[in-house]
Order: structure tokens, then C-alpha cells, then sequence
């Protein structure tokens, strides 16, 4: 398929300049053999323009763009009352709402078909899925104004909703506009205050890609710099690469025009056509005919270049620069339908089949837990994170080792940090406390018990937040995998949803009182096999004598230096009884050795609980938790899914109406692509 479209895309690339050489070839000698200067709106008519607009023409129809597929299109954009419908119909030759004030109220895509056969013209309405059949030019104002009223209602407001007028005629240039609504800062009686900001978002939605053609009609009166339409367009496209300016009302205002045109101050790269509409109740043919007098007759606008006046002119250049554009936007427009075509099919592919047994539907529904299974696995077990590489939340291991990082860190890892008062204090009023008719040089074991006690207490709420916070983690990773992967079945996601946060609530308890049971061991008893508790204890114990020193000899400096384990003022102690300071100093040196066995098994034991927990909900529970809920109680959870979930049939027939649709777009973009394949031959 890939090959297939890159094939399709060079292919039609390679075909574009040769096509286009012919187009400009074409169009240039018919606009010069015209010795009139005048030459008939039609005759610049060319068989391999149709079928490249009839393709687009077939695309537009379809709603290709609903798909964001830009098509190139000319829009006619001014400012209120500069002449864009007048324009329209002197492309056309017919009438078309017009008049002061607003009457464009709706974009209206015109659509001019040369018919060489067309006794009369053939001019249909299209909006909303109908079509009108309109039987007089006459008749065409008044069409476009009921549907107008029936698509924005009956007053001034605006709506984005086109209509499409198909005019197919002998004689008119073939064709594809869009009039919009002229740009007013104003509001008139009856429009709403924000008319301004709703019309200049409809015509940037036209202009913005740079599909679009813009053509921007300028009154002759106007003083160009400032007209809100070519800043409007100027946005967009700031070279003015891919606009083109029709001076309008020429008639009214001839002079300085032809060095207003000249200057270009306002940067028109597609160059200008002055043009003189119908005035008043001239027949189209009279018009035109007035136009070629006044540009060779009057003394001011006779000195316009030839190449760009008139009406015939305009349509040739429209022509040309349409058949330019549709050929350069053809390659990318065959991708674009073949991106989203096979994007869809995949989708569409992807979507559940109709379940109709119980079977089936078990069958899906183990299909649904076995890849949320698997992807949790992956997330919260085994490290690979293909499929959420740039959602960092999702890296579950990762985040969980930040978690036991930010905890370790956060508990103190040595027991002066939670002591309260002045170094030793504390241990002498415990002592104090225990004092005992007995021999004088006994540590009392049960001090240093009541101490580690508190010590313990004054950090227990540390691993308890750590456990409740990886659960909290753990439970939004499991509802995002299992809403993604349960995503076809949304009648059963709240049961499911339900299920794993009742397990993962039940383990947030199982895994507190685990540590609480850790916690509670260590204030039970204290126990370490650990070398590291002797060595500490005997090191820290060598400065005992230096320690005693500092509290006799009242002339030295009253700091006590633990190297790693802090420096100490001792000044407070020298009023006190030498022999409990020092039985003081050996309870805390104790506390100090133990406290680093403590401290790694608060770590160590809830990490590896953790790590074990993690493991059994999604290896075991999960699957099993979600199982009962669903399948259990007689597989009434499994008879919802026997019905498809409306949302689901919506997204199925979306899928399908767009695949359809873009297949049937290939299909047309493919047809004419061989075409111009032919007529390059
Ligand atoms: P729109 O609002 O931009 O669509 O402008 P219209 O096409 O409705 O024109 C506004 C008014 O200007 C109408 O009364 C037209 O007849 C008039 N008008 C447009 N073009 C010309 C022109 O070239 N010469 C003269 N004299 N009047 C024009
Ligand atoms: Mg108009």
C-alpha cells in the first residue's frame, strides 16, 4: 500500500510540469489570438482543465475536507460592499444577491461549468443534502437568499454552513469559488456584537491553508493599505504568494489607479485585474462591452496595461492559477487520502466484532484482561515502556524507585535528628528516671528501650505515607491501562474500574499493616546481627575519655567532635553528675550504632514488600478480581457485552462512512492522475 501511494505521489509529481507547461501554453495563446482584446469568457476553455476539476469538484462533494484533507480553492474575499458578488457574476453572468450592506451571510461555493451543449443555463442549489433545481437567472437571488435565511435565519446573522451554486452554462469559465461574508467591524441593527470576530473566523478558516487562492476584491475608491481584507489575508499569507487582487468600481474612481496598481504597496504576488462590474440594469453583454470601451477610451484607465483589465482577463488568470494549483496540491492530496485511509481501515480493523454467543463474548472479554495483563507487566514489573515511550508517568518501575529515593532520603538517618533538646538531655532523663538501689555502673536495658521506642514513633508515619503513596501510583497506571485496553467496551469499564480499585484499596491495607507489623517489631526489640553495630559502637566509644575530658577541665573548648556524626556543645553538661553524663554518652553511642540497622530495614523490608505486592496483583489478582466481577455471578457482566455500547456503534459507523468515503476519493484522485499519465503520453 505504501509503495503503491509513494508511486502514485512521484508519479503525479513528474506529471505536474509537463501538465502545467501545457495549461499556461493554452491559456496565454488564447488570451493573445483575441485580436479584439476581448476575448469571449469561454474561450480560454481547455478539455484537460475539466476532468482535474471535476476530480476536485467529486472530493469537495464528498466532504474530503471533513477528513482535513485541504482542496484547492479560489476564495473571494473584501471588505463589506467592495464588490465580491458583483465579481462573481461577471464571472458567471448571472445575478447573485448583491447590493449594500450585508447580503452574504453564508459562504456560498459557486461552481461555473462550461457546457458547450447547454441550450439554457443549468443552475442547481445544493445545501443541507438538497438540491434545487433553479429554472431562471431570476430566480437564483431569491434561492439563495431562502436558503440562506433557512441555513443563518431570517435576520443578519452569519453562518459557516456553505451553499453551493452550480451554474453550468455555454459560456462561463470553468470555475470553483467561495463568496464569504465581507469583513465589517460595525454591527448592524440586528446582528450580534461579536459579527466582527464570527465573520473573520470564517474567512480565516478558508484562507488559512495554503491550499486556498485568495482573492481579494479591493473597491478602486479604497485606500488599499488599510482595507481589513488584505491584512486579514496578509496573516496568512504574508508574501502574497498565493493572492491575487481584483480592483473593483473602477468606473467610479480612475484616478491615481493605475499608480495605486503600480506601487503594490500592499504586496499582491499573484498581481492585480481592474475590473468594471455591471451597474445598474445593464444586460451582462452590455456590461462587458462598456468594460472594453471605458479601459480603451478613458483618458486615465487606457493607460493600464491590457494584461490586467477586464472581467475575460480575470477569468483566464483564475484559470490558469486554479489549474496550477489543483496540479501542485495533487500529490500531496493522493498521500493525504492514503494516510487516512489506511490509518482508518487499521482502526476500523481494530474495532470488536458484533459478539453474539456467550462464548464469543468470553472470548473477548479474556482477550481485553489478557493485554491488560501484559501491558501492566511491562509497565510495573518488567521495565519496557513501548507503549507509552513519551508518558513518563507510565514508566511504572522508574517512578516507583523515585518514590523509595524521595523516602529513604526523607528518613533521618541518624537518631540526633530526631532528638529533642540539648545533646544528651534526653538520655539523662531517662536514666534519671530508671535509677535503682543497685550497683552504679549497669546500663539499664530498659532505657535504651524506652528510647528506641520514641525514636521509632518519631518516624513511623514515614513508611506508612511511602506504601500509601506507590498504591496511589499503582491505582491510576491500572485504571488508564484498563480504560485504554477496555476502550471497546465501555459497558463494562465502570465494573471493571470498580473491581481493580476495590483490590488495590484491599492491598493499600494489606501492605499498612505489613509495614505497621515492621514498625511495631522495632519498637518490640531490639536485634542485629549486624558487625557494623559493634565496630560503630566501639569507635564512637573511643572518644568517651575525650568527651569526660571536655566536662573536668572547664578551660577547654566545650565542642565534641563525632566526625561524621556531628559536632556537639557540651558546655550545658559540665554541671552535671559526671557518672550519668557519661552512662549518658554510651546510651547514645548505642542509639547511634543501631540506629543505621533500623533505618536499613525500614527501607529495605517495605521496598521489598512493595516489590512483592506489585508482583501478585498483576501476575494473580487483578486477573482474578476482575474475572468475579465481570463473569462471575452467572456472566451477567459478560451479557453487556452481547450489546454493543451506542457510542461504539457510532465510532464503527463513522469509521466506516469515512473509509468509504476516502476510498471513493482515491478512486477519483487515481482516475484523473491516469488521465494526465494519458495526455502526457
Ligand atoms: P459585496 O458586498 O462585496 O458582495 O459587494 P456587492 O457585489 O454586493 O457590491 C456592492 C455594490 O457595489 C453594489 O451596489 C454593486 O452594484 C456595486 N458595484 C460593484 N462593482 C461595481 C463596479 O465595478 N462599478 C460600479 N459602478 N458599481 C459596482
Ligand atoms: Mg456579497
Amino acid at each position: 500500500m505504501i509503495s503503491n501511494m509513494i508511486s502514485q505521489c512521484s508519479r503525479s509529481k513528474s506529471l505536474k510540469t509537463s501538465f502545467q507547461t501545457k495549461m499556461e501554453h493554452r491559456v496565454t495563446s488564447d488570451g493573445k489570438c483575441n485580436s479584439k482584446g476581448a476575448p469571449p469568457l469561454a474561450s480560454s476553455y481547455d478539455a484537460q482543465i475539466r476532468p482535474l476539476l471535476d476530480a476536485v469538484d467529486r472530493l469537495r462533494d464528498l466532504k474530503v475536507m471533513q477528513e482535513g484533507i485541504e482542496l484547492p480553492t479560489i476564495v473571494v474575499v473584501g471588505d463589506q460592499s467592495s464588490g465580491k458578488s458583483s465579481v462573481l457574476e461577471s464571472l458567471a453572468g448571472i445575478s447573485l444577491p448583491r447590493g449594500q450592506g450585508i447580503c452574504t451571510r453564508v459562504p456560498l461555493i459557486m461552481r461555473l461549468k462550461r457546457d458547450k451543449s447547454a441550450v439554457s443555463p443549468q443552475i442547481q442549489l445544493q445545501y443541507k443534502d438538497e438540491t434545487i433545481q433553479i429554472t431562471t437567472e431570476f430566480g437564483i437571488t431569491a434561492a439563495i437568499n431562502k436558503a440562506t435565511d433557512e441555513i443563518a435565519g431570517s435576520g443578519k446573522a452569519i453562518s459557516n454552513i456553505p451553499l453551493t451554486l452550480v451554474v453550468s452554462k455555454e459560456d462561463v469559465p470553468d470555475l470553483t469559488m467561495v463568496d464569504l461574508p465581507g469583513i465589517t467591524r460595525v454591527p448592524v441593527q440586528g446582528q450580534p456584537e461579536n459579527i466582527y470576530e464570527q465573520i473573520s473566523g470564517i474567512i480565516k478558516e478558508y484562507i488559512s491553508p495554503k491550499e486556498s487562492i485568495i482573492l481579494n476584491v479591493l473597491s478602486a475608491a479604497a485606500d488599499f493599505t488599510i482595507c481589513e481584507s488584505i491584512q486579514m489575508s496578509r496573516q496568512v499569507d504574508r508574501n502574497g504568494e498565493r493572492t491575487l487582487a481584483v480592483v473593483t468600481k473602477v468606473d467610479m474612481a480612475p484616478e491615481g489607479l493605475h499608480e495605486k496598481v503600480m506601487a503594490d504597496d500592499v504586496k499582491i504576488g499573484l498581481g492585480y485585474v481592474c475590473v468594471r462590474n455591471r451597474v445598474g440594469d445593464e444586460s451582462y453583454d452590455e456590461a462587458r462591452v462598456e468594460e472594453t470601451k471605458l479601459f480603451e477610451t478613458h483618458p486615465l484607465l487606457s493607460k493600464i496595461d491590457k494584461s490586467i483589465v477586464g472581467v475575460p482577463m480575470l477569468a483566464q488568470k483564475l484559470m490558469m492559477i486554479q489549474a496550477a494549483s489543483i496540479s501542485k496540491c495533487l500529490p500531496d492530496i493522493v498521500k493525504k487520502i492514503n494516510e487516512k485511509l489506511s490509518f482508518n481501515v487499521k482502526e476500523l480493523n481494530n474495532m470488536p466484532r458484533n459478539l453474539s454467543t456467550m462464548t464469543d463474548a468470553m472470548k473477548a472479554f479474556m482477550k481485553v484482561l489478557i493485554s491488560i495483563k501484559e501491558t501492566l507487566k511491562k509497565i510495573l514489573i518488567l521495565r519496557e515502556y513501548d507503549e507509552y515511550p513519551d508518558d513518563l508517568e507510565m514508566h511504572g518501575v522508574a517512578r516507583i524507585v523515585d518514590m523509595l529515593t524521595q523516602y529513604s532520603q526523607e528518613l533521618p538517618v541518624n537518631p540526633h535528628m530526631i532528638s529533642e533538646g540539648e545533646f544528651l538531655m534526653e538520655e539523662i532523663i531517662f536514666l534519671e528516671e530508671a535509677k535503682a538501689i543497685g550497683l552504679p555502673n549497669f546500663l539499664p536495658e530498659s532505657t535504651f528501650k524506652t528510647l528506641l521506642k520514641r525514636k521509632i514513633d518519631g518516624i513511623s508515619h514515614f513508611p506508612i505515607e511511602f506504601v500509601k503513596k506507590v498504591w496511589n501510583y499503582v491505582e491510576k497506571v491500572v485504571i488508564k491501562v484498563l480504560l485504554k485496553h477496555s476502550d471497546n467496551y465501555p459497558q463494562l469499564q465502570s465494573s471493571m474500574t470498580m473491581a481493580a480499585q476495590n483490590l488495590i484499596e484491599k492491598m493499600t491495607k494489606q501492605s499498612c499493616q505489613s509495614v505497621q507489623r515492621m514498625i511495631d517489631v522495632e519498637r518490640v526489640g531490639a536485634y542485629t546481627s549486624n558487625p557494623d553495630y559493634m565496630a560503630t559502637w566501639c569507635s564512637l566509644m573511643g572518644k568517651q575519655d575525650h568527651f569526660m575530658d571536655l566536662l573536668h577541665n572547664h578551660s577547654e573548648c566545650s565542642i565534641l567532635n563525632l566526625d561524621r556524626f556531628g559536632k556537639f556543645n557540651v558546655d550545658h553538661l559540665r554541671q552535671q553528675q559526671k557518672e550519668i553524663a557519661e552512662k549518658a554518652f554510651d546510651l547514645r553511642m548505642r542509639m547511634i550504632a543501631y540506629w543505621r540497622s533500623v533505618e536499613l530495614r525500614l527501607v529495605d523490608g517495605p521496598a521489598l514488600h512493595i516489590l512483592y505486592s506489585i508482583q501478585k496483583l498483576v501476575e494473580v489478582e487483578m486477573d482474578e478480581e476482575i474475572l468475579n466481577e465481570i463473569a462471575g455471578d452467572s456472566g451477567k457482566g459478560l451479557e453487556k457485552m452481547l450489546e454493543e455500547s451506542p457510542s461504539v456503534a457510532r465510532k464503527r459507523d463513522r469509521l466506516r462512512k469515512s473509509v468509504e468515503l476516502l476510498e471513493e476519493s482515491k478512486q477519483v484522485v487515481a482516475t484523473i492522475i491516469d488521465r494526465i499519465a494519458l495526455l502526457d503520453d
